[in-house]
């Protein structure tokens, strides 16, 4: 896609699921990709090995180049490590995915304000955290840039049980649009997608169980749960030139979770 080649991106969580999947398409498109992940080197590796063999294939120096960085974006202090360990680097860095996101199960009168806190740390804190950095970084060099938020459906479905997890996605749709807003001017886009289900290791509740999957898949009007390689289709599309007059906004990517599914047959029959 335009504009991507030779960019620097940076997705945070990215030895697993949706995020290596970003990683990888990313660096196809021919970006420089800087892997963040919080615990699990062997995996982030095996993402920059799939990446560096998708994107350059036989040749063995195409000009992407990849980093692995272990930090936790719920720490201030690993963030501020992370980002000038990608400019240190890089020489820049022009792209930020933030996708790291956890998630607990609870009813929500029974939630400790530190799991509270926690899941709020990762997901909203940490998202904000490594923007401001990018951003400031951005600025120091007057250079356009972009930032896409790995939200979820639940940023607007309310989700019983989940509660924390619900309302960090539900703040990331502000923080998209704010950003947005308060950037235009200096070229920096921030964006979101929003997900619907798609089989990843935080879904293993239900991915691995064929009468669970079958129970989700039915509340999906397109039947069937997402792929990671989708929505690294959609952050691929969002980062490059092709977007450039997109900002502010959030792609549910979702086959039509969000659409009220209920409504497909009238109510008044
Ligand atoms: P996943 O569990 O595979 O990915 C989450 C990643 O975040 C993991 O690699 C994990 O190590 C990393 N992470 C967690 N805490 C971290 C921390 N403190 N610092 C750095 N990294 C940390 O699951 P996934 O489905 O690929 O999730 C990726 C993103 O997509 C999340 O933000 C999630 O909320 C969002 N999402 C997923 C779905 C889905 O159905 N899978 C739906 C909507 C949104």
């Amino acid at each position: 896609m335009k504009g991507l080649k030779g960019k620097t991106a940076l997705i945070t969580g990215a030895s697993s699921g949706i995020g290596q999947a970003i990683a990888i398409r990313l660096a196809q498109e021919g970006c420089h990709i800087a892997i963040n992940y919080r615990k699990n080197p062997e995996a982030a590796a095996d993402t920059a090995e799939r990446a560096m063999q998708l994107a350059c294939g036989q040749v063995e120096e195409c000009g992407v180049q990849s980093l692995l960085i272990q930090a936790d974006v719920a720490q201030e202090a690993d963030i501020l490590r992370m980002v000038n360990a990608v400019v240190e680097r890089f020489g820049h860095l022009d792209i930020l995915v933030n996708n790291a996101g956890i998630q607990t199960e609870r009813p929500s009168h029974e939630i400790p304000a530190d799991e509270f806190d926690r899941v709020l740390g990762v997901n909203l804190k940490g998202a904000y955290l490594c923007a401001r950095e990018t951003i400031k970084h951005l600025l120091d060099r007057q250079a356009a840039g972009v930032i896409i938020n790995i939200s979820s459906v639940h940023e607007i479905i309310p989700r019983p049980q989940y509660l924390t997890y619900s309302i960090s996605k539900g703040g990331m749709a502000n923080l998209t649009k704010t950003l947005a807003l308060e950037y235009a001017d200096r070229k920096i886009r921030v964006n979101a997608i929003a997900p619907g289900a798609t089989a990843t290791p935080i879904n293993e509740a239900w991915t691995e169980d064929p009468t669970k999957k079958a129970a989700v898949e039915s509340y999906i009007p397109m039947g069937r749960a997402g792929t990671s390689e989708e929505m690294a289709a959609a952050v691929a599309f969002l980062a490059s030139e092709e977007a450039a007059y997109i900002t502010g906004q959030t792609l549910f990517i979702d086959g039509g979770l969000s659409l009220y599914a209920d409504f497909r047959e009238t109510w008044s029959a």
